[in-house]
This record gives C-alpha cells, structure tokens and sequence, in this order.
C-alpha cells in the first residue's frame, strides 16, 4: 500500500465501472511509482482490469518537437515495459488541438476509479481539476514527485527551513518509498477487451495513435522530424539529438553519473567546462526516472541507514547525513531544493508570477525599478543571444540546442535578464518563456522556483546596489574569474552553434 499522504480520493459517490484507469500524466514510468502501484493494488482489490492511459496533449502554449520527442521517446519504452503484464498500455499523442477534448470524459464514464498523477504545475494541475470537476468517476490523485510528500502544513521559506523539517522527519520520508517493480503485483489481473477500448477512442471522436507513429518518432533526425510534422505543434524548437527521452535512457544517465561522476560533484557541479552535474533533470521532470530508485540505489551503495544520522537534527547542510562531501552535496539538491520547489508551488497558485515573490523582494525591487539599466533588450534579441555579452549568449545557446544550461550559468542567466529588462514583472515573463519553450526540463515546479530565485525567492537581502536593490547580484566577469568559461563559449559561438542546430 502506499502511504496515506500520498494520495487525495474525490467523487467517492460516483458511479462504478468496468476497469480501472491510470491517468499517466507525469510519473510516466513503470518502476518506483507510487501513483502505477496504486492502481494495480486498486485493480487487484476490486478485481477489475487495469488500463494505463500515457497522453499527451498539445493544447498548451509550449507543446513543440522537443518535448514531444522526449516523451514520445518515453512511452516507446513504457510499451515494452507493460507487454508481457495483464495491464493494458496505451500511448495516446494528440494530433490538433482539442482532438481529445472527450477522450478523458469518455475513461472516467468507464472507470470504476482513475487514478491520476499530482503535479503541480502546468498542464497535468490542470488535467486532475477537470477529471475532479468532470464528477464522472472516483478519482485518486497520487503523488509520487519527490523524497518529502506535498502533503505538508505549509510551503518551506528558504531551503534551510525544509532541511531542518526533514531532519526532524527523516523516519517517516524513509517509510515512503514505493516498490521498485510494482508491474510484479499485476499478476492475475483480468485482462481489458481490446474492442472496448477502441470503441472509447470512437464514442470520443478521438483516433487512436498507430504504433507505427510513435516508433517513427523515436527514430531519430528526418524520419521522427518527418513524422512530427504532421503534429500542429511548434516546430522552431528542434529535438535535442543527444539527451534521448524515455526510462531506459534516464537510467542510463543516473547509472553513468553514479558510477563514474558523483564522487566529483562538490567539486566539478559549478565548472562550466566540466560535464559535473547529473543531467537528469528532464528525465525527473517527465517522470522517466523516479528520485526514489535514485535515493535507495545511493543509501544501498553505501550501507546507509538512519543510525549513520549525526545529530543535533538542526538543519545544516552538511555533516548530517553521516554520508561522503559529495552525497550529501547531491542530497540536499534531488532533495531539499528539488522538493523545495514542488511544496512551494502546490501551496503557492501563483508560483510563476511575480506576485508569488516575498514581500521583502517585491519592495526592493519595485524601489528600484526606475534606475537605469546598463542595456536592455526584448525578448527576440534574448532569445536570439543577441546581447553584448559573450557568456550570456553562450548560456542562451546552449539553451537553444541542448535544452538546458549549464547548473551554475543558468542562474547567471536569469539575473542578467533581471538586470536587461525595464522591469521585474517583464524580466519574469521572459524567463519563464523562454524556459518553458526551449528547456527539455522547464514547465516543472522548479522552474517557477529556480526563476524565483532569480528574483529573491527562498533567498535573503544583500547588500544593496542599483536595478537589484537587495537582491542578490550576480556577474558575468566574476564568473569568468571564479570558473574556466573560455571553452564553453567556444562551444556555444554563434557559428559552432548554427552548425548543430541546423543538422537538426
Ligand atoms: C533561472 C533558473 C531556472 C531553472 N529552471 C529549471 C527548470 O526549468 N527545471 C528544473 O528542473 N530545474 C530548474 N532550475 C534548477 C536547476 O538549475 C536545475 O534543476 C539543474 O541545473 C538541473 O541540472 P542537473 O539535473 O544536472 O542537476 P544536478 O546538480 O545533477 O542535481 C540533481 C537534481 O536535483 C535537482 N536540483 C538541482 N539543483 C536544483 C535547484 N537549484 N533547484 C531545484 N532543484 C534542483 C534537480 O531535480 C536535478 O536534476 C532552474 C534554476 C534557475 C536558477
């Protein structure tokens, strides 16, 4: 079973079904899932069959090629994981917008109960309030985000306050993982009729997606771009050849880091010229990997259980754990400024507005909102690196190509576009749209939180100075003195960078 906390039931009078649905919207995998194993558990109980439902819509500002590259890549290795089980898989890629505007209606007049991921932000918040609104079928929203549940009293200020929160709860996060293989629970689950399930697509006026399309898409260059062109969906925002979506490549990723990265990670994280940072954020996001698997496969390696815990509990970053430097430097990322960002953003409604900034920053920069800037520029000279400075462009080209940017840059990133814009609001607007559109990993609760950072979220006042007012300041020379940058705008110079982006 999995822990109480994790799981919010609505519509518990509606009408019973024939099968139980899995709403996959974020957590989209099929190990260490709390929302897969709660819906086999929920099918094994009522004896009904199981169908897992992998949508993905297009009726959202940023749906472009390289997300659905990357999930569609995903719901390739999700096919093959669920083929050998009773439960049936089906992948769904909407086509224009709105095609699939009664497909969710249509489930939940055949669900017994769905079941639905909870994420907090975006598209998938949006899709459990119409499920629950719908009022056609039992809902059961499931939260399998992050180590510490979004079910907790209240958002966390600064990462300190959460750290010492979870010193002080350590024994009940570690009581919470799900199963590493819930697929091992379906077994003598009764199988779904296939022809009901293409009558469902019919009564919905949706077509079901052929195989054939999600196959086409997960090869790579011209016949998957071939294939996405029939999508009406961007597509200016290319695939990102290198960072392939989908479970199997997420643990590849986690496993190579783990092997052979991690130990340097204190170190080498904030170099921009070394590859020192895990790479899994889009995987996170998209749910191809789960913090969970991450965190067992860390305490495993190093025998660690919960008498290593080095007291007092008091909050402190380091030394708590009773783990090597570089752990717990990766902990209190994939933990506490992880789930940091997902708490604050299921509390806080407005998480990417400017409004959602605290009070203190707000005044500040407000107090300083008519100084002059040294430059500014719109939002086509940001989003085409058209600025005067040459790291920054670098960071904004990588973006474009690669759909991230290097961990430490991307903070330089956002304050620069605070200090090149005529006004926090707009400098917020433009992050979070350029994050969104062009981040394999954006559109996530910590991209709300990493871009309110930016503008004094979580963080404290500094000394006060022109445009930021105590906000913290951030320069591209003192950049370039504290870390080696000279390759890493070689790298991304306007011609190395054409170069790949129109291979693509
Ligand atoms: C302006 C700005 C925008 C950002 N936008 C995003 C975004 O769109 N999506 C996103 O996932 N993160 C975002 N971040 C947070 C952070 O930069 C990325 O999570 C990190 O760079 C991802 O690289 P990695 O997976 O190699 O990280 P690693 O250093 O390997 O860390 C492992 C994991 O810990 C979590 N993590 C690491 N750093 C942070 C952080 N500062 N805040 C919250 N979680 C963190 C991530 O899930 C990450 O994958 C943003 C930060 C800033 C300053």
């Amino acid at each position: 079973m999995i822990p109480q906390n994790r799981l919010q039931v609505y519509n518990q009078d509606a009408s019973p079904g024939e099968c139980v649905v899995y709403w996959m919207i974020s957590a989209r995998r099929s190990t260490w899932s709390h929302g897969l194993q709660h819906a086999i558990e929920l099918a094994q109980e009522r004896n009904l069959p199981l169908v897992v439902v992998e949508a993905l819509a297009i009726a959202h500002q940023w749906a472009n090629d390289r997300s659905h590259t990357f999930v569609i890549q995903g719901m390739m290795d999700n096919k093959k994981a669920f083929e050998e089980t009773p439960i049936t898989y089906i992948p769904y890629v909407e086509t224009k917008p709105y095609e699939a505007k009664g497909l969710l209606e249509k489930w939940l007049e055949h669900a017994d109960v769905m079941v639905i991921d909870e994420f907090p932000v975006y598209m998938p918040r949006r899709i459990l309030e119409i499920a629950v609104s719908l009022n056609k079928a039992e809902i059961h929203s499931v939260d399998s985000n992050g180590f510490i549940s979004l079910r907790q009293d209240k958002a966390f200020t600064t990462a300190y306050s959460l750290r010492r929160h979870l010193h002080k709860t350590i024994i009940q996060h570690m009581s919470e993982f799900p199963l590493p293989n819930p697929l091992e629970l379906a077994a003598g689950l009764p199988v779904f009729d296939y022809s009901k399930i293409e009558d469902i697509f019919e009564e919905s006026n949706t077509p079901m997606t052929p195989y054939e399309f999600i196959w086409r898409i997960c090869e790579a260059d011209d016949i998957g771009l071939q294939a996405l062109s029939v999508l009406e969906i961007d597509h200016s925002v290319a695939p990102v050849q290198q960072t392939k979506g989908g479970s199997i490549a997420g643990n590849s990723t986690w496993s190579e880091f783990f092997k052979e990265r991690l130990m340097d990670y204190s170190e080498n994280r904030n170099q921009p010229e070394l590859n020192g940072s895990s790479g899994l954020s889009p995987y996170l996001h998209f749910g191809h990997i789960s913090p969970h698997q991450i965190l067992a496969e860390i305490f495993k390696a190093h025998n660690w259980n919960l008498s290593q815990i080095i007291p007092p509990d008091n909050g402190r970053r380091s030394g708590w754990w009773g783990l090597p430097e570089y752990v717990e430097a990766f902990l209190d990322q994939i933990i506490v400024w992880r789930d940091l960002g997902f708490i604050h953003c299921s509390k806080v409604q407005n998480h990417h507005e400017f409004a959602s900034i605290p009070e203190w920053a707000q005044k500040t920069l407000k107090e300083h909102e008519n100084d002059p800037r040294p430059y500014i520029y719109s939002f086509e000279e940001f989003e085409n690196a058209e600025t005067h400075d040459e790291l920054w462009n670098a960071a904004q080209r990588q973006l474009r190509s690669d759909g991230m940017i290097h961990n430490y840059l991307r903070m330089l990133w956002g304050k620069k576009i605070l200090e090149w814009t005529p006004s926090p609001e707009v400098a917020m607007k433009y992050m979070v749209a350029l994050n969104d559109k062009w981040a394999l990993d954006g559109r996530d609760p910590n991209t709300y939180t990493g871009i309110g950072w930016v503008l004094g979220k979580f963080d404290r006042g500094w000394t006060e100075r022109p445009v930021y007012g105590k906000i913290r300041c951030m320069t591209s020379d003192s950049t370039k003195r504290k870390y080696r940058t000279k390759k890493y705008i070689e790298t991304y110079s306007r011609s190395n960078i054409q170069r790949t982006t129109f291979k693509m």
